[in-house]
């Protein structure tokens, strides 16, 4: 027996939303800005297509872009009772429903020569590279390697990417012919004795080609798939267009939803022309335009439609004034920093003042143009004791470059021919320079965006140094190593719900209670490589994109919204920077919104100060343990052993490894402070509720236990 539908509750609509939803089955379009409901609208058109027994849940497929966006789907239709085994909607990437087909049609196309997923493509770039006698260094592989993609999601072939390099404005690393020469040694290396490697775009392409080629496969998906749904429609690229088309035949039961004016994703071959040009695909197509934001405050909404209200061209000219629905709410507001630490510890600082006002951590987040502004970030969340989790990237630490910079200045301390007076001081930021020379770290901001994501890690990492250095000058070279492992250590993921820190990418479709864009400098947002060295536009469409960008961040919020940025990268370094381009008129100079220049002294006011000199602390291992590094501590050297066996005990039945249940760094704040109760234990950052209800008790009793035999001693 199946599990009936509910029936649709149409009033949870509003009437437009409701046609789209009551639309009979053929091809659909929702156009419509942030927020306005269209991914609750194609969730509700599936309900009702299903409880109206127009189709059944599974001969629906559902497809967004990503695995997050596709996840959120399906939660969404298991709220609407189409979540049980026998009701069980499709929804999935392009790539995930791809994957899933080829597996099953792939012996009916092409018989017993095996496949294979490849995991990364980087070493065989790498090798294609070698073969056409180009750097096979870890930046240029990489921005051949996105080349390759664009060219692949763009279905264009290896002869062919001169010509439309050129025609795209595409900046190839290298001469486009040899770019192409790579591209076409890459898909000959995929060819294998032991059969076929494929990569993501190869899964979609050999996918439409069997539905294409092979009428009994295109019969049977046919017959098994009705219905089908399109999220964020704009973001679509040529080669996913080709697999939808082959996926629908001659049909047309589509429903797409999007919003032009959030395509983010064009440097990757996606356009939002399939979803303008809909309507002249399918003249029939029921077309519904969505006004009405449920999402933001109208304080939100007026400043959304002011950010997008100046841009230009045919994507912007589809664009529609957006009506906030909800009750009034706070004024954004706008800060200026003098530097990039002194932002994010102003960042930290608000969000623990949301924070304690009853916002729960999971309903913030932090975005951000590229992923490696997420450090100062982690830092400052670290620092304030609140947790969070690095989404759509890894975080700092984790980052494959970070851990190559620290192995090479692992060995060069290791080394014994340096002078002494070269590892410490002043010389100690020239050495660490020079070590990660190699690694990326240019004297001048490379272009290309994997270079530049790369070498701002590296930069964030002298950064460090810097910051290290001005705390204790005589900072050396084993310093240094010990307080990037105690970062590290200090930073593992949290067990509990953090603050969201994302990218403005890896934010698109969803939302949060309280958003901080931060970072929203010329030179970062947009980003250098769209203007010229002197400051003029060099790509119009991609400074388009990235306006696009702040539009997609500034509609993530429900009610709280700050914008800020810094005028210079580091404390005390020069202020050249300027606020971003995309602020000018949109910031209300006049307004009481506008508190330009948030002083410093707010910021540094949150920071911890030590327990003992009563000096405000400054880095992560200090606030951890609530004193200055060279304040004496009363550590009880015994209590700190014990604490270390019942940690590794733990750890062992809990089969996770021992900084899972406390880092190093946590047990000596514990032997030093010798908490009482779950207030005092809780006080010691990296001890959240959640830890306090798995370990309190027995680290409590440790510590009382411990107490009582000190104070017997005494007597
Ligand atoms: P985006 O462009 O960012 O993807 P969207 O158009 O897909 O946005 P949704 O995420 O579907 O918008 O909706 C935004 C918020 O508004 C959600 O919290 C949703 O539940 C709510 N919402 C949508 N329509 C209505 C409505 N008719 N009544 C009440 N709330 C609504
Ligand atoms: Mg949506």
């Amino acid at each position: 027996m199946m599990d009936a539908v509910p029936a649709l509750d149409l009033a949870a609509l509003d009437p437009e939303q409701a046609a789209a939803v009551r639309a009979p089955r053929g091809p659909v379009c929702v156009l419509a800005g942030a927020g306005t409901g269209k991914t609750r609208t194609i969730t509700h058109r599936i309900a009702h297509l299903v409880s109206a027994g127009h189709v059944k849940a599974d001969q629906v497929l559902a497809v967004t872009f990503t695995a997050r966006a596709a996840g959120e789907l399906r939660g969404r239709l298991r709220d609407l009772g189409l979540g049980g085994e026998a009701n069980q909607v499709q929804a999935r990437t392009f790539h995930a429903a791809a994957l899933r087909q080829l597996k099953y049609f792939w012996p009916q196309v092409v018989g017993d020569v095996p496949w294979r997923l490849i995991d990364s493509k980087f070493p065989i770039v790498a090798q294609a590279a070698n073969r056409a006698g180009l750097s096979s260094a870890t930046d240029s592989v990489r921005d051949l390697l996105s080349e390759i993609e664009w060219a692949k999601a763009s279905l264009i072939a290896p002869e062919d990417y001169p010509a439309a390099a050129a025609a795209r404005h595409r900046e190839p690393p290298y001469d486009a012919q040899r770019v192409a020469e790579v591209y076409a040694a890459y898909e000959s290396l995929k060819t294998t004795p032991d059969g076929l490697l494929l990569d993501f775009d190869d899964l979609l392409l050999h996918t439409a080609a069997a539905l294409e080629d092979y009428p009994a496969v295109a019969e049977e998906f046919r017959g098994r798939y009705r219905s089908f749904v399109v999220d964020e429609y704009q973001d679509v690229t040529p080669l996913q267009q080709r697999v939808l088309g082959a996926w629908l035949g001659e049909r047309d039961d589509l429903t797409v939803v999007g919003d032009a004016n959030q395509t983010i994703y064009s440097f990757t071959g996606a356009t939002p022309s399939y979803l303008l040009d809909f309507s002249r695909r399918f003249p029939e197509a029921t077309v519904v335009r969505l006004e009405r934001d449920y999402r933001s405050t109208p304080q939100v909404v007026s400043l959304a439609n002011r950010v997008i209200g100046a841009a230009r061209g045919r994507i912007a000219g589809t664009r529609l004034q957006l009506i906030g629905q909800r009750p009034d709410g706070p004024e954004p507001i706008f800060a200026e920093h003098p530097d990039v630490p002194a932002e994010a510890a102003a960042v930290a600082s608000e969000i623990r003042r949301l924070v304690d006002g009853g916002t729960p951590a999971s309903e913030i987040a932090v975005l951000y143009r590229i992923n490696a502004q997420s450090e100062s970030y982690e830092q400052s969340l670290t620092e304030a004791g609140l947790p969070y989790q690095v989404r759509g990237g890894e975080g700092f630490f984790q980052r494959a470059e970070v851990r190559q910079a620290v192995s090479l200045l692992r060995q060069a301390a290791s080394r014994e021919d340096l002078p002494e007076q070269s590892t410490s001081g002043e010389s100690l930021v020239t050495l660490v320079r020079a070590v990660l020379a190699p690694v990326g770290l240019t004297t001048t901001e490379p272009t290309g965006a994997q270079a530049r994501e790369r070498w701002e890690s590296l930069v964030a990492l002298v950064r460090l140094t810097e910051e290290l250095l001005g705390q204790d000058e005589s900072l050396d070279i084993l310093g240094l190593l010990r307080e990037l492992a105690a970062r590290a250590e200090a930073r593992h993921p949290p067990t509990v719900q953090g603050v969201t820190l994302a990218s403005l990418h890896a934010a698109k479709g969803l939302e949060w209670d309280a958003v901080f864009l931060v970072g929203l400098a010329d030179g970062t947002l947009p980003i250098n490589h769209v203007m010229a060295d002197d400051g003029s536009v060099a790509d119009f469409a991609a400074l388009e994109e990235e306006r696009r960008l702040l539009y997609v961040g500034v509609t993530r919020a429900r009610e709280y919204l700050r914008l800020s940025w810094a005028l210079a990268r580091t404390e005390g370094a020069r202020r050249t920077r300027r606020r971003s381009r995309f602020l000018n008129g949109v910031v209300p100079d006049e307004s009481p919104a506008s508190r330009i220049a948030a002083p410093v002294v707010e910021a540094k006011g949150i920071r911890p100060t030590c327990r003992i000199c009563a000096k405000p602390l400054i880095g992560t291992y200090a606030t951890m343990l609530g004193r200055c590094r060279r304040c004496p501590a009363e550590l009880d050297a015994v209590l700190l052993e014990t604490l270390k066996e019942w940690r590794s005990e733990k750890a062992e039945a809990l089969r996770v490894r021992e900084f899972v249940v406390f880092t190093d760094t946590t047990l000596t704040a514990i032997a030093e402070q010798l908490p009482s109760d779950d207030g005092a234990l809780q006080a010691i950052p990296g001890i959240g509720a959640k830890k306090i209800v798995q370990y309190g008790a027995d680290v409590l009793a440790i510590v009382a236990s411990r107490r009582r035999s000190t104070s017997q001693n005494r007597r």
